[in-house]
């Protein structure tokens, strides 16, 4: 079976994840159909941050110029404490930070990579994009899978790829690791128009105001014209994941009492909030089964703290194009190889993701003070090279 086989590549979810992923196929010559649960395809929630990894990703799936179209190029990631309103590091991502890591670093809407990303899908012919579809099972089959869907409709395609997210069905079918770990994070997002954000905090940075049990972080978006906030919190009586539910200032503010006025004030000021009880699961050694695999955050769930979920979804939908086309047609073996190239490295950002919001952005007392000593003491250069693993990723093949 190869490119030339009538059956098209199955893809379950239409998350950047799943679009990625279709347009990674397509560079192979794959005919695709893309499943998406949803009555549309879309993106929830604002913004994004994307590291230089995620930018060799995109110039290799074609799509760079588009997706960057709107994105906004920040100078530096700060983070301050928020006990004391002091500033505990920065880390240039000027020109040096490019000229290390072969790449910027940019925030954008997710909306907008996602539509940048949709839009190239829906200029091919090759791709199939069936909202309102949501993929319940599979079989395997001699040269095959069939599909099974909510609706009772059935695909058979030549491979099937789970990017369903952190829920994902196909996961469940593949791996059978029950439900998604829960943090007892919670976490808020909103946006605001520049206009409400104190004139101080109009930073043409990624802010972290790092507290007791507590984060917060805002950046500019669209242009300037808004401002991403998003606000994570210790929860103990958050048991149950929650996507996207309503969220309320009272229940916020009470987690950011310590907050100086100033930063107190951005989240006094944004409103229509919107609340997420987060999750991860911890990392496998094998998401694989014959023609099924799993990309994305149905792979490898993690929480946001370093912020390389979906460049992690990008980098995936990279290395499985690699292999798919060192294995034409060979999907069983192709699969084996890519979730061996990305096992190790997806792990690694699970696991650095918790400790990082244990030991970097939630400590207390004396733990803070150490924190506080053990970041302020680092140079940009020091940072550039503890970070080389994450942002590096790719930068050899960089355009
Ligand atoms: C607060 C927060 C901030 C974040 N910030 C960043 C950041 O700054 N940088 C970064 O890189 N990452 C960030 N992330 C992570 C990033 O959002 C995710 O890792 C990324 O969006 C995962 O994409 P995905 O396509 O794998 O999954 P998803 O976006 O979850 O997409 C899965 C899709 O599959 C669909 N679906 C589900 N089940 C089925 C089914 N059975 N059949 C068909 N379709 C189905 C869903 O409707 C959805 O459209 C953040 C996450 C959170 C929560």
């Amino acid at each position: 079976m190869g490119p030339s086989n009538s059956l098209p590549v199955v893809v379950a979810g239409g998350g950047i994840g799943g679009i990625a992923t279709a347009l990674a196929l397509r560079a192979n010559g794959y005919a695709v159909v893309v499943l998406e649960k949803s009555a549309e395809f879309g993106e929830i929630g604002a913004g994004i941050q994307l590291g230089p990894n995620a930018f060799h990703a995109l110039r290799t799936l074609g799509v760079a110029d588009e997706a960057l179209a709107n994105a906004v190029y920040i100078d530096r990631l700060m983070m301050m404490d928020a006990v004391s309103g002091t500033q505990i590091a920065a880390i240039p991502v000027d020109e040096p930070f490019r000229r290390w890591f072969k790449n910027p670093y940019a925030v954008i809407h997710r909306a907008d990579l996602h539509a940048s990303l949709l839009a190239r899908c829906k200029s091919d012919a090759g791709v199939e994009l069936l909202a309102g579809h949501e993929v319940t099972g599979f079989t395997q089959r001699e040269g095959g899978v069939e599909v099974q869907t909510a609706s009772g409709a059935t695909f058979r395609a030549a491979a099937l790829i789970g990017a369903d997210g952190i829920r994902s069905r196909v996961r469940e079918l593949v791996v059978g690791d029950g439900a998604p770990n829960i943090s007892g994070h919670v976490c808020y997002r909103a946006v605001l128009p520049i206009e409400q954000m104190p004139e101080t905090l109009r930073l043409n940075a990624a802010v972290l105001w790092a507290g007791p049990k507590s984060h917060f972080v805002h950046y500019p978006l669209r242009g300037w014209k808004l401002f991403n906030i998003v606000a994570t919190f210790h929860s103990a009586k958050d048991t149950a994941e929650q996507l996207n539910a309503p969220g309320t200032a009272e229940e916020l503010m009470g987690h950011f009492g310590h907050l100086p006025p100033v930063p107190r004030s951005v989240l006094e000021r944004s409103d229509g909030w919107r609340r997420w009880v987060l999750g991860d699961r911890d990392p496998v050694a094998n998401w694989t089964q014959g023609l099924v695999t799993l990309l994305g955050d149905a792979a490898h769930p993690t929480l946001q703290y370093i912020a390389q979920g979906a460049c992690m979804a990008l980098e995936d939908a990279v290395c499985l194009r690699d292999e798919l086309s060192r294995l034409p047609g060979d999907f069983s073996a192709a699969f084996l190889n890519y979730q061996d190239k990305r096992i190790t490295r997806t792990a690694r950002i699970v696991l650095s993701s918790r400790a990082i919001g244990t030991y970097f952005y939630h400590p207390q007392g004396v733990e803070r003070l150490v924190r506080n000593q053990v970041l302020g003491e680092k140079t940009p250069e020091d940072f550039y090279r503890s970070l080389d693993w994450i942002y590096g990723y790719g930068r050899d093949q960089a355009a």
